[in-house]
């Protein structure tokens, strides 16, 4: 027997309909790329959306026509998500930070008709325009007076185009499974591949964030602040979320230096901020070379890379709850939260935390598993070890135009492989071991090149530590240990290793440490390990 329930379809736009109607007054705060701080509601980033939708559709855009963005985190990216998505066109938010080549690639295989862009982006966008022919135009997005001199063919103002055009609109009434979004994977593991998000999918997955916001120790949705860009995975949800909260939204624009970013958490009062580890790790050691206290903050949720135990220790200590969470391009991504649950909060801090240095527990919508290598089903022991498949509604179900990548990656019994090596215990918390790929395979064995790095960013003067393989004539692999002093500190190899000894298997002992001014990182914040391994492959020759 059918439910007698309203057949309703989740779109995109209800949630902005819903923020300029209930939560009108609340503001959204910019850091702009032209430089003041710009201000307005919900209200007006309704009514802008609204008329960024009417003049896309004077402009041709209709029904799944990708329209691409390459700008940081602001207001008018955020009327981009709504206008594009709200009349069922396809908003594809592209990483500035790839390769130009592979932005070209990317524009070219989602075949975007329209790319707009931040001022930043004009010169990137130029030298690879030639590439592009069936872009129809290009959008700056500032206003008549920032526009700049360019050699881009049919250049528009995305401040000329909204003014010509009415703030009202009907939004149509989706099928919920329309496509509204597009990202592509940064390419960590081979060619980009694209991911389709749809209306249902991304409601649902909004309506997943506030639920975890719900099981936080802290209040923490008064004024939401994502460090992460809304490039990478829609900045995990949060302009998504935020209007069905009615959290006032804090956008850093282009400085992503710790001074700018605690300035700004500052000075807006930000209780709730969210980024990739090594964002996370920076602004620590500014606070402690600095002297300066995060007043309003209240949680941090950390994602994308492991979050090192002594990092997440350090900010609980500040009276910040750390929420730790994981994901990926294809779950949209958060499957994962680090809070406690309700049968932790009596616990002691000490006890808490343990909880907390896991990567999250999986949330009421994703089901997962662990399998072996024969695919066989592991125990949720915490103990066992196997690759992770996830399936849900906000997990995709194919690779957008890619079958080869949709054939290794999904299996027929509808599970995505992740790829990564977990295990995952009784009460859902998941460790994230490694990539696969990441793994280092020692004499047959695994060792988890996540755990040494934890082990040895634990010591005050390793700023940041990545572990890579390099080939051994006996082991296969042993481990290589790539280490970024802190400011000031001489630290040296034996150092490292005795620092290590104790606190990692002997045999997990890295054969020998190197020390860098910087470690290179994936155009999402990621330790490049591919970058590394070809780095130190010499290593192991000579
Ligand atoms: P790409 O796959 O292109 O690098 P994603 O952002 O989709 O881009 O990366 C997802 C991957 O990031 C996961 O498969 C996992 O390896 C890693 N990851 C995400 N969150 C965590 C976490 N909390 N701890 C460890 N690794 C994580």
């Amino acid at each position: 027997m059918r439910g007698l329930m309203m057949d309703v379809p989740l779109n995109v736009s209800a949630i902005l309909e819903y923020g300029a109607r209930f939560q009108g007054d609340v503001e959204i705060v910019s850091r702009t790329v032209e430089g003041p701080i710009h201000r307005y509601t919900y209200r007006d980033a309704a009514a802008r959306s609204a008329q960024l939708a009417n003049a896309l559709l004077t402009l041709g855009v209709l029904d799944g026509v990708r329209v691409a963005t390459i700008a940081w985190n602001g207001y008018r990216h955020f009327e981009l998500y709504y206008g594009v998505g709200g009349i069922g066109a396809v908003c594809h938010t592209i990483n500035p930070r790839l390769h130009p080549a592979q932005i070209a690639y990317i524009i070219n295989h989602a075949d975007d008709r329209y790319v707009f862009l931040d001022l930043t982006f004009v010169p990137l966008v130029e030298a690879i325009a030639v590439q592009l022919p069936r872009v129809r135009g290009f959008v700056i997005m500032t206003d008549k007076a920032h526009m700049p001199q360019t050699t881009l063919p049919n250049v528009l103002c995305y401040e000329s185009l909204l003014g010509e055009q009415s703030p009202a609109i009907e939004w149509p009434h989706l099928d919920e499974n329309t496509a509204c979004g597009l990202c592509y994977t940064s390419g960590t593991t081979g060619d980009p591949k694209g991911v389709l998000y749809s209306n249902r999918s991304t409601v649902l997955h909004a309506m997943s964030g506030c639920i975890m916001g719900a099981t936080r120790r802290s209040e923490s949705s008064a004024a939401m602040m994502p460090v992460v860009p809304m490039f990478h995975v829609n900045a995990w949800g949060i302009p998504y979320a935020a209007p069905m909260l009615g959290s006032k939204l804090v956008f850093g624009g282009a400085l992503h230096d710790a001074a700018s970013i605690c300035e700004m958490i500052e000075s807006e009062n930000v209780t709730s901020a969210s980024g990739v580890p090594v964002i996370w790790l920076g602004l620590l050691q500014y606070l402690q070379q600095t002297g300066k206290q995060l007043t309003a903050l209240k949680s941090l949720s950390v994602g994308g890379s492991a979050a090192p135990p002594s990092m997440i220790e350090a900010y609980e200590r500040m009276g910040i709850e750390v929420i730790h969470g994981w994901g990926m391009t294809e779950t949209s991504p958060v499957c994962t939260n680090g809070s406690i649950k309700p049968k932790h909060r009596s616990s002691d801090i000490t006890e808490q935390l343990k909880h907390q240095m896991k990567a999250g527990r999986c949330v009421f919508g994703v089901d997962m598993k662990i399998v072996d290598e024969d695919g066989l089903p592991l125990p949720d022991d915490g103990e066992a070890q196997g690759e992770l498949y996830v399936r849900g509604p906000w997990v995709a179900s194919a690779y957008y135009n890619n079958a080869e990548a949709t054939a290794n990656q999904f299996t027929d019994d509808g599970w995505f492989r992740t790829g990564d090596i977990v295990s995952l215990d009784a009460d859902g918390y998941l460790t994230i071991h490694d990539r696969a790929k990441d793994l280092i395979k020692s004499g047959g064995e695994w060792i988890s090149s996540i755990d040494l790095e934890n082990a040895a960013v634990a010591h005050p003067e390793i700023a940041e530590a990545a572990a890579i393989a390099i080939p051994h004539p006996k082991w296969a692999e042993r481990p290589l240990l790539v280490v970024v002093r802190a400011t000031g500190s001489a630290i040296g190899r034996d150092d490292v290793l005795r620092f290590l000894d104790g606190r990692i298997a002997k045999w997990w002992m890295p054969d020998d440490v190197m020390f860098v001014d910087e470690l290179p990182h994936t155009a999402t914040g990621k330790v490049s390990k591919r970058t590394l391994r070809a780095q130190y492959a010499q290593i192991a020759a000579s």
